[in-house]
C-alpha cells in the first residue's frame, strides 16, 4: 500500500461510475471537487456516487471540495488579442462593450500601476498596463491569443482589495457542511484571518472538516507561517502561484511551505500539472515524472491531479502512473524535514519512540487506536521510512479525517469497553485482511486503562493466531 495519498480532480472525463470505480482501484485516496465549475446538483450527484463506492471499499474515498475563492475573469465576449497592438480595458460599473477586454474587477484601475501586468486564462496570454483611462486602462499586448469567455485574470505582484471569502464561496462551503465532505480546500488564501472565518462558518458540528489553505500568490506566501499555523494543511496550488509570483520561485516556495509544515505537523499537497502531458498523451514526459518523484522524496501528505483526471484523455492511466512513481520513489528514505518539528505534545514523543523501537528492531507496522486520529497525525508527522501506520478509530468522520495522512491506513472498528480487546481486534484485523502472520510483531500505542483511568501506552506485541 502507497504512503503518499492521490487527490483526483473529478469532471466530465471521471465523473461516471464506472471511472470513479476505476480511479479508486488504481489508488485514489481522495476526490476533489472543484467548485469552480459545476453546479451544487451535479457536485451532489458526484459526492453520492462516491458515497456508494464506498460502501464496498475496504479504505474509502474522502471528499475534499475546493472553493472558487475571490477570483477575477472576464467578460461574456471572446477577444482576438494581437502582440504589439493596443487593447482598453473596461471595469465595472461600466458595461462590457465589443472591442474593448472587460475585467470584472472593480478597483482595477486603482490596483495597477501603469508597467503591470494582466494575465489572462492561466498565464496564455498577458498585457501590460499602458495608461489609466476614464473607463479603465489602456494596455499593450505583450503575448496575444483568443481569450474567451469567463477567463481567469491574475494580477502578479498586486496587492487586490478581495474578501478572503465570497459570498458564493460560503453557500458553497454551507453545501459542503450539508453534504458532509472531508476536506476543505480555500483559494487564494492570503492570510490566516481567512481560515479563522471559515472556522467559525464550520462551527461546532463541522469541526471535523479539514481546511487546507491552498497558497496561490505573493501575499499568501508572505504570510505563510501564520497560515500554515492556522490551517490543517496547505497546498501549493502551482498553477496560479506561477502566474502571480515568477515561475522560477516556484520550486523554493514548494521547500519552504514543505519544511513548515513538517515544523508545525500539518498536511501537505503538491498539486497541479503533475502530469499534464497526460491530459493528451497515455505516457508522461521524464520532467513530470522526476517532479512527481520529488514530492513523493520531499514526503508531502499528497500529490494531486487536475485536469489529467478531470478532462483529459487518460485519467486512469494518469492515476496508475502516479502510483507507479509513488511506489518506486518510496523506496528511497527521502528527505526528512521532520527533524526540525516543533513537539509540543507527549503524544508526539510517544511517537516518536513507537517509530524508534519499530526502526530498531524492524517491525514494518504501528498500530495506533485512536479516538480523535490525533495519534495517526502524531506518527504520520515523523514520516517513518517503511513503516505503516495501522490507525483504528471508532468515528467515521475521524476515519476520514485520516485519509489524507501520509503512510496512515484508517479502519473503522468498534471499540470495546476493555481496551486490550480493541488491541486484540485490531491485530486480528491484520491478520485477516492486511496480510500479517501470526506470531509477527508489532508496535501498539492504545490508550489502557489503569489504576489512575486511562492512560497510553506503548507496547511490542505478537499478532494472533487467530
Ligand atoms: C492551482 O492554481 O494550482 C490550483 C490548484 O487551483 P485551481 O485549480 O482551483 O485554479
Amino acid at each position: 500500500m502507497l504512503s503518499t495519498k492521490i487527490i483526483c480532480t473529478i469532471g466530465p472525463a471521471s465523473e461516471s461510475p464506472k471511472i470513479l470505480e476505476e480511479l479508486a482501484v488504481a489508488g485514489m485516496n481522495v476526490a476533489r471537487l472543484n467548485f469552480s465549475h459545476g453546479t451544487h446538483q451535479s457536485h451532489k450527484q458526484i459526492i453520492e456516487q462516491i458515497r456508494e463506492l464506498n460502501k464496498h471499499r475496504q479504505f474509502p474515498i474522502a471528499i475534499m471540495l475546493d472553493t472558487q475563492g475571490p477570483e477575477i475573469r472576464t467578460g461574456d465576449l471572446e477577444m482576438k488579442l494581437v502582440p504589439g497592438k493596443h487593447v482598453s480595458v473596461n471595469t465595472p460599473p461600466n458595461e462590457e462593450k465589443e472591442g474593448t477586454l472587460f475585467v470584472n474587477y472593480p478597483h482595477l484601475k486603482d490596483d495597477l500601476e501603469i508597467g503591470n501586468s494582466i494575465s489572462l486564462d492561466g498565464g496564455l496570454m498577458c498585457l501590460e498596463v499602458l495608461e489609466k483611462t476614464e473607463k479603465g486602462l489602456e494596455c499593450e499586448v505583450i503575448h496575444g491569443g483568443i481569450v474567451k469567455g469567463h477567463r481567469h485574470v491574475n494580477l502578479p505582484g498586486t496587492i487586490v482589495k478581495l474578501p478572503g471569502i465570497t459570498e458564493t464561496d460560503k453557500q458553497d462551503i454551507l453545501f459542503g457542511i450539508e453534504q458532509n465532505v472531508d476536506i476543505i480546500a480555500l483559494s487564494f488564501v492570503r492570510n490566516p484571518e481567512t481560515i479563522r472565518e471559515v472556522r467559525d462558518l464550520l462551527g461546532e458540528s463541522a469541526e471535523h472538516i479539514k481546511l487546507i489553505a491552498k497558497i496561490e500568490n505573493q501575499e499568501g506566501v508572505d504570510h505563510l507561517k501564520e497560515i500554515v499555523k492556522e490551517a490543517d494543511g496547505v497546498m501549493v496550488a502551482r498553477g496560479d502561484l506561477g502566474i502571480e509570483v515568477e515561475m522560477e520561485e516556484v520550486p523554493q516556495i514548494q521547500r519552504r511551505i514543505a519544511f513548515l509544515c513538517a515544523k508545525y505537523g500539518k498536511r501537505l499537497i503538491v498539486a497541479t500539472q503533475m502530469l499534464e502531458s497526460m491530459i493528451e498523451n497515455p505516457v508522461p514526459t521524464r520532467a513530470e515524472v522526476t517532479d512527481v518523484a520529488n514530492a513523493v522524496f520531499e514526503q508531502t501528505d499528497a500529490i494531486m491531479l487536475s485536469g489529467e483526471t478531470s478532462i483529459g484523455k487518460y485519467p486512469v492511466h494518469s492515476v496508475e502512473a502516479l502510483a507507479r512513481i509513488a511506489r518506486r520513489t518510496e523506496d528511497f528514505p527521502g528527505v526528512n524535514y521532520s527533524k526540525k518539528m516543533l513537539k509540543r505534545h507527549t503524544g508526539q514523543h510517544l511517537a516518536e519512540s513507537a517509530i524508534q523501537i519499530a526502526t530498531n528492531l524492524k517491525i514494518r507496522a504501528i498500530v495506533v487506536i485512536t479516538r480523535n486520529g490525533r495519534g495517526a497525525a502524531y506518527l504520520s508527522n515523523l514520516r517513518p521510512h517503511k513503516i505503516g501506520i495501522y490507525s483504528f478509530t471508532k468515528s467515521t468522520s475521524v476515519l476520514y479525517s485520516m485519509i489524507l495522512y501520509r503512510g496512515v491506513h484508517p479502519f473503522l472498528m468498534e471499540f470495546q469497553e476493555n481496551p486490550e480487546g480493541t488491541i486484540q481486534d485490531a491485530l486480528r484485523i491484520l491478520l485477516e485482511k492486511e496480510g500479517f502472520a501470526a506470531k509477527e510483531k508489532v508496535v501498539v500505542l492504545a490508550n489502557i486503562l489503569t489504576g489512575e483511568g486511562f492512560c497510553t501506552s506503548l507496547q511490542i506485541r505478537s499478532i494472533p493466531a487467530v
